[in-house]
């Protein structure tokens, strides 16, 4: 019986390898399928990804980002009332774009950071 304990797993390059797609195991197969749906096992290495349920945390992190980024641009843009009244649009739009832009990046740093913590279910 081998009582060793696992081999350790870096949090950042796990991170990093899910935040661009990627397996935080080999770094080689796809993490995601489609938008923001986990690969229940990596192509390439065959580490079992799905068990790694990241739930809503992404989501609420990059609510939170955008939130932090958008809402006082657009505050201050309503009080000045001399700026384009399309210039709010434009401001939406980019907190759109850019919740869509991140969050498949947040999901799969998400899973990274569980992988290498060995947090998951089953
Ligand atoms: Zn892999």
């Amino acid at each position: 019986m081998n009582d060793s304990p696992p081999p350790t797993r870096p949090i950042f390059p796990a991170m990093g390898r899910g935040a661009i797609g990627r397996c935080p195991a080999c770094g080689k197969g796809a993490l995601l399928r489609g938008f923001i749906n986990p690969a229940a096992q990596c192509d390439a290495c065959g580490e079992q990804l799905g068990q790694y349920q990241s739930a809503d945390f992404a989501a609420y992190f990059v609510m939170f980002l955008v939130g932090a980024i958008f809402t006082p641009m657009t505050l201050i843009l309503a009080f000045k009332s001399e700026e384009s009244p399309y210039a709010i649009w434009f401001i939406l739009g980019g907190a759109v774009a850019t919740a869509l832009l991140l969050l498949p990046r947040a999901k799969g740093a998400v899973i990274g950071l569980l992988w290498a913590l060995r947090i998951h279910n089953v």
